[in-house]
């Protein structure tokens, strides 16, 4: 049953609930997003035009799907709960712009960490053309998402991530504050990260227990060259096992003999009482370079 109201606003979403006697599923990340105004920033953030491929992770309810239907994009949605796909659709329009739905729209129960997006694109994206993604993201795997898309070889413009605030904050952070780290420095060395918006929890049913905001990732157009990437990864981590430890302290276990410590420290260009945060991006590729791999 479809209604003159969109599906993202509060009534519409609860009516949705009760006819379908819906429980949001907390193992699944479920917060149905019931705010217009967040849901018209998102589709702004991620400049959706007509006919662009977008490819949305979790559509639930579909309310961000009816969004970026209405925008003119071609929507491939991943979803894991089985119950969804009858109230999907049910509940999206017919037709979207006078084109029927099934051309617009389609649904692949599957999580998305185990998408294989050559084979289950083909049919209905043109894979020579860029994608979107987009996406209200369950929040217990944000992270394993990036890291699984930015990994795949997936041709994407633009991946457009509500996540949790706090996520959002450490992957747009910059050196010298807290909430630089590992996360912000590997998906850096990646991607340009914009935080467009923030959403209140009061704009979801249920309300989850913290604030949202929505990130917008582009693939840098020259990626930094970090070297073995595991070896970085595994030195930049090394570098933050305690976070108000100085580099020097924490670079003990890599580098035990303190000669040979100190001089890479001050081949970096930096003195001894550093802490981790307030190394740039390219002094941490600077030092894993200079750093033995470990086999
Ligand atoms: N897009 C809807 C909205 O904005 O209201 C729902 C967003 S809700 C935060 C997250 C959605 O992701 C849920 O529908 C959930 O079932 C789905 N989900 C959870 N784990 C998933 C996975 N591994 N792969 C695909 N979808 C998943």
């Amino acid at each position: 049953m479809n209604s003159d109201m969109p599906i993202g606003s509060s009534i519409r979403t609860q009516a949705i609930i009760n006819r379908y006697f819906l429980r949001a599923k907390k193992n699944l990340g479920q917060n149905f997003l019931v705010d217009l105004d967040a849901l018209e920033g998102i589709v702004q953030a991620a400049e959706i035009k007509s006919n662009d491929q977008v490819i949305e992770i979790g559509p639930g309810i579909g309310s961000l799907t009816e969004q970026l239907l209405l925008a003119g994009a071609k929507v491939f949605a991943y979803e894991v709960d089985e119950t969804l796909p009858e109230i999907l659709q049910n509940e999206l329009p017919a037709k979207i712009n006078g084109v029927p739905i099934k051309e617009r729209f389609k649904l692949m129960i599957k999580d998305i960490l185990k998408a294989d997006f050559a084979t289950d694109l083909a049919d209905f994206f043109d894979l020579t053309q860029p994608v979107k993604v987009v996406a209200n993201l369950p929040y217990y795997i944000t992270t394993p998402i990036i890291f699984f898309l930015n990994d795949t070889k997936l041709n994407f413009s633009s991946l457009t991530l509500m996540m949790q605030k706090e996520v959002a904050e450490r992957l747009s952070a910059h050196p010298a504050t807290k909430e630089y780290g590992p996360l912000t420095i590997s998906v850096q060395t990646q991607m340009k990260v914009n935080l467009a918006l923030q959403v209140k929890s009061k704009s979801f049913i249920p309300r989850p227990k913290v604030d949202s905001s929505v990130v917008v990732l582009q693939p840098l157009l020259k990626k930094t060259d970090v070297g073995n990437i595991k070896h970085f990864n595994w030195v930049v981590k090394c570098c933050f096992a305690q976070r108000r430890k100085t580099l020097n302290n924490n670079l003990k276990t890599l580098i035990p003999n303190t000669f040979q410590r100190e001089a890479l420290i001050s081949n970096l260009g930096v003195d001894l009482h550093t802490r981790p945060e307030q190394l740039t991006i390219d002094q941490f590729v600077e030092l894993a370079r200079a750093i033995p791999i470990k086999n």
